[in-house]
This record gives C-alpha cells, sequence and structure tokens, in this order.
C-alpha cells in the first residue's frame, strides 16, 4: 500500500466505491479506498437493491436520477453487468392525501425532469394484472397510482464492482481488510491514518463506513448524527400465479408499493421480496458495531412485520399461497430526517463524509458525482443543503438521534404533509419563553433542534395542526396573526437566530471579501449581505451590524447556524486580526412589527424612535424596560414598521411580559412562523434555502441593490462579472395566482408558459393574507418575467394562471416599515 494519497476513502460499501470511481473519473487519479473486510461487507451486500426515483426533496431526486441513469451506462462503460431491471415502480395511492403527495412530486418531478405517469385504477390493473383494487370493505380501494417507468431494481454487490472496476481502469486504489484505526493531523496540515496494514497520509479523507459512521466519526473528534435502525424484508418461494403469469409471456411486474399499508413488494426468482417498514423497528448500534457482527444479519422478527404481510395478502392475494423462504434483518444507517450527510464535515478541513445512506444503493451514484465535484471543483454543482452534514448542530444527542431514527424509520411511507411536524424527541431546545407561548395556544413546530411556535390557537380551538397539502385549520388563525400585524402591532419570537460577534481590526476588512455588498462603515448602519460561492450562487445570508469600531454583530438563519458559524471558522484570517464567536445561545430575539410597535417600544425605551433618529436599516445598543444592552435593529422580515430586538438571554421574561403589557392598549399579539410566511411572500422577501440557494446568483434573485461591484474582490465576484456580460438563465418573479380556492403553492411546483412549455419553477408559496392574493415565488426564463406577464403554473395537478406582479407587492414603495 503506499504510504501518501490525495484522497483516502474510508469504507469499501457501494457509496465508498462510488465516490472513488466519480473521484477517478474527475481525473484524481491518486486515490485509495480502504475496507476492513471485503467490499460490500457492511450493509450493500444484503439490499434488496430497490432504485426508487420517488423522492420529496429536490436535491435527493436529483441525485438519484443521476443513478438511475449512470447505472445504465455502467455495463458498456465497464464490461460488468449490474442485473438493473428496469421494471418500473408503481406507487398506489387509497386517498386523497396520498394522490396530493403524489401530485405534490409530480411538480419536482418535474422541475428535474424525471419521467413519471399518474395513472387510475383501471391502468393499474393493466399494468400488474395480479393486483386486488380493492372493495373498500376489507381493502381499500385504490384510487389512482404514480407510475415510474424508468427505475426498478439492481444487483448491489455487482453494482459495487462495476464501480470497483471504473475507478481501478483510472488508477485508483483499493485495499480490503485494511481497517482504519486512528487519525492525527501531521504538522503540515494533511490526515494521518493508521489501519492495520500500515500507515498512509492524505490530503483529503472520505468517510463512507455505513453502519460505522458514530465510530469513524469519533476517531475524527466529531459526533455523526447517524445511528442504523433495523430493517427486514422477506424471500418468499415461488409463487404459482406469477410463474404462469411470466410463462404466459407477462412482462417481469413493476416494483409495487402500498403506501398507505408501508410495504414495497417485487419480484425475486419467480417468487417475491416484501419489505414493510414497520413501527417498532429498533435503532443498534448506538454506541459502535461490535466487532464480532462482521457480515452478521440480525435474527428476522416476523411478528412485527404481520399486519403488513396481510395487508400485502389482500392486496395480492396470491401471495398467501408462497411459503417464506428467508426473512434478511440488517441494519440500515439513518438519520434524524431520513437522508444522508453528504459534504463537508465541520471543525476540520479536508475531512468529508458520505454517510447515513437509508436509500444508498439508490444514492450511491449522485452522492458520489456531487461528493466527488465538491473536493475537486471546491463546491458542489447543485444546491445540496438537504442533505449537507452542518444542516445538523451540538444538539443531536445519541437519545435524539436513536429516537428521531426510529420514528424517520417507521414514517418512510407516511404521507408527507408539507406542514408535518413530528412529536418525537420534543422539544428539546426552546426559547426560554416557551411555556408562555405554550400557554398562548402556541402549535410548535421544530427546526434544527429549536421549537418554534408555527401558529397560535385562539381559546376554544384545539391547537393542533391537521397536516394537508391544502389549506387547513389553521388557516383562518395564521391570517388574524398576520392582520393584526399589518394593522395594530405583534411579536414574533425569532430567539433561534444564528448570531455570531466579529470583532477586531481585521474584522471590516474579512467580512467584506466574504460577501458581495458593502459592509456597513459608519457605526449604528445594517446591511443584508450575502456570500457567495465560487460560481455566483448564494450561499449564505447575513445581516450584519456595525455596533461599534471594529465590532460587528452577524446574524443568519437559525438553521444555519452550524453551516455559517463553520464557514465563517474556516475563512478567518491565520493572523490573529478577527476573534469569531458563535453567540447564537446568549442572545435572544423578539421582533416587535406593526404600525404601533413604535407606540409600544416608546413606553419602555428612552432614545427616541422617530426616524430622523432611529432610520430604517440602523441600530442602537439600548435600555429596553429593565434590559441592558439590548440591540434595537430597525429591520425586519414581514415589511412593517417594526424593531428586532437582540437581547441578553436572561432578560427574555421581563422583555415578554413588559412587551406585553406596554402593548395592551395597541391590541398586541403574537404571530408565529405561518403568519411571517404569509407576510413576507407579500413582500417579495426572499427565504434563505428555499428562494436562495447556491443554485441563483444575486443579479437572478433580483438583489442587484445588495451586490457592490466597484468595491474591493469577494469570493464569487468572476462569476457575477460574467454574469453581467452574458445575462442571467433566470429571473426571480413574485406571481399571483388565479382561481385557487383551497391549495396555495407551496414551492417546487412547475411553471409553465402559455403553451405548456416548462419556463421555470416556484421556490415558495402561500397565501397573502392582507393582499388577500394567493402567491407564489420562484424563477423563470428571463423572458417571462415581465410585471404583468402570463404564466401557468401546477398545483396538485392543476394547470392554473399566474400573473406576474411587482416586486414586494404589499407596499411597494415601502411607506408602512420606514412611517
Ligand atoms: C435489509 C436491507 C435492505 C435494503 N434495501 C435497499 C434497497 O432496496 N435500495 C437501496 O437503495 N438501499 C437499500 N438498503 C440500504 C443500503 O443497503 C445502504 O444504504 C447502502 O448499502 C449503504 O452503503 P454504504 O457504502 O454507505 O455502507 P456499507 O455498505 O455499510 O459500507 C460501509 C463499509 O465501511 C467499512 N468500514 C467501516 N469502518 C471502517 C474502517 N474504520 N476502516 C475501513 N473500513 C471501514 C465497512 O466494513 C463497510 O464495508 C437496504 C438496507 C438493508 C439493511
Amino acid at each position: 500500500m503506499k504510504t501518501h494519497a490525495r484522497v483516502v476513502v474510508i469504507g469499501g460499501g457501494v457509496v465508498g466505491v462510488s465516490t472513488l470511481y466519480h473521484l477517478a473519473l474527475k481525473g484524481w487519479t491518486d486515490v485509495v479506498l480502504l475496507e476492513r473486510a471485503e467490499l460490500t461487507a457492511g450493509s450493500t451486500w444484503h439490499a434488496a437493491g430497490l432504485l426508487p426515483l420517488f423522492n420529496m426533496s429536490y436535491t435527493v431526486g436529483q441525485l438519484h436520477k443521476y443513478s438511475v441513469d449512470l447505472y445504465k451506462r455502467l455495463p458498456a462503460e465497464t464490461g460488468q453487468d449490474v442485473s438493473f431491471h428496469v421494471t418500473g415502480n408503481l406507487r398506489l395511492a387509497t386517498c386523497r392525501d396520498r394522490m396530493d403527495e403524489y401530485q405534490k412530486y409530480c411538480g419536482t418531478a418535474n422541475t428535474i425532469g424525471v419521467p413519471f405517469q399518474v395513472i387510475g385504477p383501471k391502468q393499474v390493473r393493466d399494468l400488474w394484472p395480479l393486483v386486488e383494487l380493492g372493495d373498500g370493505a376489507g381493502t381499500a380501494k385504490i384510487v389512482g397510482a404514480l407510475y415510474h417507468p424508468d427505475d426498478g431494481h439492481i444487483a448491489p454487490a455487482d453494482l459495487t464492482m462495476a464501480l470497483r472496476k471504473g475507478a481501478r481502469s483510472r488508477g485508483a486504489e483499493i485495499h480490503e481488510q485494511c481497517e482504519v484505526t486512528a487519525v492525527k493531523r501531521t504538522p503540515s496540515g494533511e490526515w494521518h491514518l493508521t489501519t492495520t496494514k500500515g500507515d498512509i497520509a492524505a490530503e483529503h479523507v472520505v468517510c463512507a463506513t455505513g453502519n460505522y459512521a458514530r465510530q469513524t466519526g469519533r476517531l475524527f473528534g466529531i459526533n455523526v448524527p447517524s445511528i442504523p435502525v433495523e430493517h427486514q424484508y422477506i424471500v418468499y418461494d415461488e409463487s404459482p400465479e406469477l410463474k404462469t403469469y411470466r410463462q404466459g409471456g407477462g412482462r417481469e411486474l413493476a416494483v409495487l408499493r402500498e403506501s398507505d399499508q408501508s410495504y414495497y413488494l417485487r419480484e425475486e426468482r419467480m417468487g417475491w421480496i416484501l419489505g414493510p417498514y414497520e413501527a417498532g423497528a429498533p435503532a443498534r448500534f448506538a454506541d459502535g458495531v461490535p466487532d464480532w457482527f462482521g457480515k452478521s444479519l440480525f435474527e428476522g422478527d416476523l411478528e412485527r412485520l404481520l399486519p403488513h404481510v396481510e395487508a400485502a395478502q389482500r392486496r395480492v392475494p396470491s401471495l398467501a399461497t408462497c411459503g417464506i423462504k428467508d426473512i434478511v434483518n440488517g441494519p440500515i444507517a439513518y438519520t434524524p430526517d431520513g437522508s444522508p450527510l453528504i459534504g463537508p464535515a465541520w471543525g476540520a478541513r479536508n475531512l468529508w463524509l458520505n454517510e447515513g445512506h437509508s436509500f444508498g444503493i439508490t444514492a450511491a451514484g449522485g452522492s458520489g458525482w456531487q461528493l466527488a465535484e465538491w473536493i475537486v471543483e471546491g463546491e458542489p454543482g447543485i444546491d445540496m443543503m438537504a442533505v449537507d452534514p452542518r444542516r445538523y448542530g451540538p444538539y443531536t444527542s445519541k437519545r435524539y438521534v436513536v429516537q428521531k431514527n426510529e420514528e424517520t424509520y417507521r414514517n418512510v411511507f407516511v404521507i408527507h404533509f408539507p406542514d408535518e411536524e413530528r412529536p418525537d424527541a420534543r422539544p428539546a431546545k426552546t426559547s426560554p419563553v416557551y411555556d408562555k407561548l405554550a400557554r398562548m395556544g402556541a402549535v410548535f413546530g421544530q427546526r434544527y433542534g429549536w421549537e418554534r411556535a408555527n401558529w397560535f390557537a385562539p381559546p376554544g380551538v384545539p391547537a393542533k395542526d391537521q397536516w394537508s397539502f391544502r389549506r387547513s385549520n389553521y388557516f383562518e388563525h395564521v391570517g388574524k396573526e398576520a392582520l393584526r400585524l399589518r394593522e395594530h402591532v405583534a411579536v414574533i419570537d425569532l430567539t433561534p437566530f444564528t448570531k455570531h460577534e466579529v470583532t477586531g481590526p481585521g474584522a471590516e476588512a474579512w467580512l467584506d471579501g466574504l460577501v458581495a455588498n458593502k459592509v456597513p462603515t459608519k457605526i449604528g448602519r445594517i446591511a443584508l449581505c450575502h456570500a457567495l460561492t465560487r460560481r455566483g450562487g448564494i450561499r449564505s445570508e447575513f445581516t450584519i451590524t456595525k455596533i461599534a469600531e471594529q465590532h460587528y454583530y452577524v446574524v443568519s438563519a437559525g438553521a444555519a447556524e452550524r453551516y455559517d458559524s463553520d464557514y465563517l471558522q474556516q475563512t478567518l484570517p491565520r493572523d490573529g486580526s478577527v476573534t469569531l464567536r458563535n453567540i447564537t445561545m446568549s442572545r435572544g430575539c423578539f421582533v416587535v412589527a406593526g404600525p404601533r410597535s413604535r407606540d409600544v417600544l416608546a413606553k419602555l425605551v428612552d432614545a427616541p424612535l422617530d426616524n430622523a433618529a432611529f432610520p430604517w436599516l440602523t441600530g442602537q445598543v439600548c435600555e429596553v424596560g429593565l434590559a441592558t444592552d439590548v440591540y434595537l435593529l430597525r429591520v425586519n422580515f414581514v415589511g412593517a414598521l417594526g424593531w428586532e430586538l437582540h437581547f441578553p438571554i436572561e432578560y427574555a421574561h421581563h422583555l415578554f411580559d413588559s412587551l406585553f403589557s406596554a402593548g395592551a392598549e395597541f391590541h398586541i399579539g403574537m404571530a408565529g412562523m405561518r403568519a411571517m410566511e404569509s407576510l413576507r411572500l407579500e413582500k417579495s422577501y426572499r427565504m434563505w434555502g428555499s428562494d436562495l440557494t447556491p443554485d441563483y446568483s444575486p443579479y437572478e434573485a433580483g438583489l442587484d441593490r445588495f451586490v457592490r461591484m466597484n468595491k474591493g474582490p469577494f469570493i464569487g465576484k468572476e462569476a457575477l462579472e460574467k454574469q453581467l456580460k452574458d445575462g442571467v438563465p433566470h429571473r426571480f418573479i413574485t406571481f399571483e395566482v388565479h382561481g385557487v380556492t383551497d391549495a396555495d403553492p407551496l414551492g417546487n411546483e412547475p411553471l409553465f408558459d402559455g403553451k405548456g412549455k416548462l419556463i421555470g419553477r416556484a421556490t415558495a408559496g402561500y397565501y397573502g393574507h392582507a393582499l388577500r392574493k394567493s402567491l407564489g415565488l420562484g424563477y423563470v426564463k428571463p423572458e417571462f418575467a415581465a410585471v404583468g406577464g402570463s404564466i401557468e403554473i401546477e398545483i396538485l395537478g392543476e394547470r392554473r394562471r399566474a400573473t406576474v406582479l411587482v416586486d414586494s407587492p404589499y407596499d411597494p414603495e415601502n411607506k408602512e416599515l420606514k412611517a
């Protein structure tokens, strides 16, 4: 084994080998893979080999699509057959909500170019003659289905071997029976790995160790939020009915998924493989995989699977006559949200993760493709936030991950409502006023481990969501919160915001080189600033306030804490001229907004709050009531007269109570996250993570006023110069959807011209309660972005007419927020 490589990949499952293959494909051939046993010895060897294209995530959908396309090409390229059976994939629906879910998914599929068909019961029977359509009594009636003609199943070990051949033919090395047992940093900043076959140094290390992810993470001093869960499938003997059908000339049946009964069924040697996702599957190996486990399996637990077996027998009666040959029960890596961890680890340079794969056979191709791009080019080619390992933070304790993974596993087949908020491992991280909000009727959701009030149920209304793809039980109450803010005054608890303090003589110059806008130079000024990728896409959004000389306060999205903090830390000058402190946990934030917000605050603040003394986009360090050192910032995300109060956390209760007593005469109330969504859409305020992503530049996003090309260099500037010369590929629009009665856009819907040609995609949407319009935000080709232009949007399978509105359709002149 060589003693130095540019990249070492740890783990020889399908994911590690795919990463190696893609690195070699990109021309990095000085790459080595180390496997503690033999290739596929982890979860890969016993996987069922299904390749579902279906995924509600825009990012994961693209990764899966790449994989399926790659796997079709691989045999010709490598000479290794991969047994890809392109059988198609049929997902049944037995209720309207399920059809809504499929239709919502179709929007995403359309925007990423995945072929699909939505079909009725008769076509289901034509495709799958052995299925029972249901009578509505013993078996639920099939109301429709989603059919993917292009996917199917593959032999995971053959796939791994094909990727291995492709990698080795380009010069990559693979060493089996070679376990990485210890890691340290060399003085030159490289990784030094101790293995059972000798030592090796590397510039980059990729961890692709499946069920071992946590213990591998420990070698590097990081807590990787992936713990496996037991997953089983049943292998059946030959089915006489299936045999008759196939011998009569019938083609291999599509993989069948009865989502409402949480199982899949596919053909296997004239018999079946039945794979349920059952309740009660335990997480395993939370403290590491024991040495004795090796290539073993767990004992099958048929009892747990029986409800699904019985449901499958009702749907495919001939299954009842087949004997069970085997039960495979193996560990399957999971993460709390069910998506893998692909990208840089945090707190260490050149350490990469490709871990936590629960659909790893399907995702291996795509994850290797994008991770190799990231390592070689310095950034991925598509928006990877949905799978970025830094979407998690230090809150992922062992118990949190165990509980969430078990919950995610049993929910694989539930209807993925867009407003779904799952209950396990909650509440964990709370704002100090959590109990007060709960007493006010708050219905909480969870983001980045934080409890956030989504809406407030008035007295007598059950404080519970009815999840839906359409307007639901909270619609009217959210509307009242939004209108209270537009007409009177409301408080929003945004304590989860990510907050950093940047100080030192080099602070301004450093920040200025990171963002496209000019960082404020005058004390008390606030600027909205975007950190870009080298390709000019939007990576982060920061609200930067100059608090004092050499002292900046930097606020960004709550869910971006580790993502932003790690980036800031990695880019910090090494000369000690800048000090960065993450102060997220030591400051809380209340937004006080609405036409009476000045009146409320005037009772608590001595400083004058009029426009001359305290203009829009300025901040002051104030005393508010008894609280000292409050950063009072005249900005907000709802487009109203208002201030954000960023206060030392110990004053949370005092400030909350003071605001409510001072505001009583002005009808003060709380507003939740859903009201904020409605309000920000009316102002066309772009949300980081959905409207602002690395896929789009600030010019495409219509944020030209936040770009200063005439200042010094900043990351992404060259890409923007090119766009200025060549023109932008997309433009951001706000649009009104006509004729909506109950299903507003929510994001990821396809946008069409009047002739049915795809011209872009929605990134967000909801109802604007003050405007009384169904609103969407999104990107279209520039020729369709003119105000007043007519476009179409497909919402839950129905085409609707939409009109492009002026940016910020509510109060376009900003009179209210500057009042
Ligand atoms: C019963 C079952 C059915 C499944 N069916 C499907 C399916 O139909 N479709 C699908 O897409 N997915 C399926 N999966 C999931 C799929 O098996 C996994 O997502 C996939 O195999 C993960 O691949 P991997 O390379 O990440 O991990 P693994 O295959 O587990 O590989 C990790 C490798 O790392 C090695 N390793 C660990 N630590 C070290 C170290 N320190 N040094 C060197 N080597 C190390 C291990 O020995 C192992 O070989 C199924 C899983 C199970 C359990």
